[in-house]
């Protein structure tokens, strides 16, 4: 796993200091390609769409009569929809971890460009596409460890591209919660509860809009549920998850 991640970024750090990318080679399988990602690739690991929950974005039987997965049906999130680009599995996964713990830098636009065929397909299924976005936000220890968010760094060329304004300081993350993937589910919940509030610059931005949240995995859901639950209490009116992948092993 470590040796493909140090071949990922090594394929792109020569492109670091460059405003645009422009690799030699498909980023996954390495074939020499104009683009980051071949065409066959780009067929292979992102324009299969399984047919996936409305809400939440688990894969959902083609046969099923409801558009929800049962969670959801069950537990009824505070988010409205989450889009996804593709599940969390190889080889996609490499691209995110590489993004987050490599510092590859280029590769949000890429996932950013994934991400926005995604949204143009389920918005071509009528469902509406958000008035303003924003990005998880990270703790500041974890910023000032990392450097950077990496969710808002896919967020900024996707908003771009989409033509949605992207306000990154829309909520605030009052304090650094333990990473909820060390936790067992069920403290997930309460590790999240309260962790953000929307400040009182962006509290009219909020009222009545549409807010896309962007993230770059999303597992239990337990942040994005908790970021939708603060939006809604300050008048959020839909909030829909913009996710590059999604977690679907139990
Ligand atoms: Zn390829
Ligand atoms: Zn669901």
């Amino acid at each position: 796993m470590l040796s493909r991640l140090l071949t990922i970024t090594r394929r792109l750090l020569p492109m670091q200091p460059m405003r645009h990318l422009l690799p030699s080679s498909c980023v996954l399988c390495g074939q020499t390609d104009r683009e980051a990602l071949c065409q066959p690739c780009r067929q292979r690991y992102f324009m299969v769409r399984p047919r996936r929950c409305v809400q939440c974005a688990m894969p959902i039987p083609t046969t099923a009569k409801e558009i929800r997965c049962g969670d959801c049906l069950k537990n009824k999130p505070a988010f409205d929809a989450t889009v996804v680009a593709t599940d969390y599995a190889a080889p996609a996964d490499q691209l995110v971890l590489a993004l987050k713990f490599g510092a590859t830098l280029p590769l949000a636009p890429l996932l950013a460009d994934m991400l926005h065929a995604s949204v143009q397909h389920y918005t071509e299924r009528g469902l509406p596409l958000p008035t303003l976005m924003t990005a998880v936000p990270l703790g500041v220890r974890r910023l000032r460890e990392r450097g950077f968010n990496q969710s808002l760094e896919i967020a900024r060329p996707l908003a771009r591209s989409l033509g949605v304004r992207l306000d990154p300081q829309l909520l605030v993350r009052l304090r650094d919660t333990q990473a909820q993937a060390t936790l067992p589910n069920d403290e997930r919940k309460r590790n999240m509860r309260r962790a953000f509030v929307v400040p009182t610059g962006t509290m009219n931005h909020v009222r009545g809009a549409h807010i896309g949240v962007v993230d770059d995995v999303i597992t239990t859901g337990e942040t994005l549920n908790e970021i939708a639950e603060t939006l809604k209490r300050f008048g959020a009116r839909r909030v829909t998850n913009i996710v590059f992948a999604r977690t679907v092993a139990k």
